[in-house]
This record gives structure tokens, C-alpha cells and sequence, in this order.
């Protein structure tokens, strides 16, 4: 074989695809194509680390933040903040816009008996926000928040001492 290597074979090549016979002995003897090889395999390497590297690692987030809360009187800082500030506002429109409507259909109804949207309903939406797990920040910060049952069991803690 005395033509070097076209750029689909290199391609092959340098993805591990099964090459013919005659590449494979084109490439255990020509510097130039075993080259060309390793510099799309290099490429390929580089595309796929600045890819990653764009995305969040929400395990390494997660991990540092059960760090922190297992550490005695540790705080809880929100590693993005810009987001979690997002987040924050995000929720808020949405109590903002359950009480708009609330308010607009309470006014316009003939004196109904019940709110249309109950405040129950709009305190579940925003329960449901916090509980998304998908919400980095929150997670965190609802366990933060005692539920119902701890609350009650340092109070009855507090009164039998
Ligand atoms: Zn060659």
C-alpha cells in the first residue's frame, strides 16, 4: 500500500473501528498517518474535556454540601449564588402570580364562598418548587428547615427536661 491513509480510515482508526489489513500495516510502518491518528484522537479528547467541563457537577456540589452539613455549626452557603438567587425569585413569581389570580377571580366572582385558588394550593406549589430535587441550593436548604414531626419532638424534649 503505498498511498497514505484517507481521512476516513484515520478516522476509523482513531475511534478503535475495525480497520482492514492493509491499514493496519500502512499504519505500524508510516509516521505521517500514525500522527495524524493521534492527533484526531488528541482532538477528540480535548472536545470531549471542554464539554464536560462546561457542564455542572452537581455530584462534586452535592458532595461538598453534605460535607458542610455534617460538620457541627457549619453554615450552608449556596456555591451559586447567582442561581440560587434565580431560584429564589422564581418561586416568588410563582406565589406572586397564584395570589394575582387568587385576588383578580375573588374580586370578579359573586361573592363566592371559597377562594378559587385555596392558600393551601398556592403553599404546596411553593412546597413542590423547594422539593425539587433538580434545584440545587433548595435541596440542601429544606433539610435545613425541621419538618413537622422534628419540631414537635424538641418541643416535647424541651418540656420533659
Ligand atoms: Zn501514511
Amino acid at each position: 500500500m503505498s498511498r497514505h491513509l484517507t481521512e476516513d480510515e484515520i478516522t476509523a482508526a482513531a475511534a478503535g473501528l475495525a480497520t482492514g489489513a492493509e491499514v493496519n500495516e500502512h499504519l505500524a510502518a508510516c509516521v505521517t498517518c500514525n500522527r495524524a491518528v493521534e492527533e484526531f484522537r488528541h482532538l477528540v479528547a480535548e472536545r470531549r474535556a471542554s464539554l464536560e467541563a462546561e457542564m455542572p457537577d452537581w455530584g462534586a456540589q452535592r458532595r461538598r454540601i453534605l460535607v458542610q452539613l455534617s460538620e457541627p455549626g457549619a453554615e450552608v452557603v449556596p456555591l451559586h449564588r447567582g442561581h440560587w438567587r434565580r431560584t429564589l425569585l422564581a418561586v416568588a413569581a410563582v406565589v406572586l402570580a397564584a395570589v394575582g389570580v387568587w385576588l383578580q377571580f375573588g374580586r370578579q366572582a359573586p361573592a363566592p364562598a371559597k377562594p378559587a385558588v385555596p392558600v393551601e394550593k398556592i403553599l404546596a406549589e411553593v412546597d413542590a418548587t423547594l422539593a425539587d430535587d433538580q434545584v440545587p441550593g433548595f435541596e440542601a436548604l429544606s433539610s435545613m428547615v425541621p419538618t413537622a414531626d422534628e419540631m414537635a419532638s424538641m418541643m416535647t424534649s424541651n418540656g420533659a427536661s
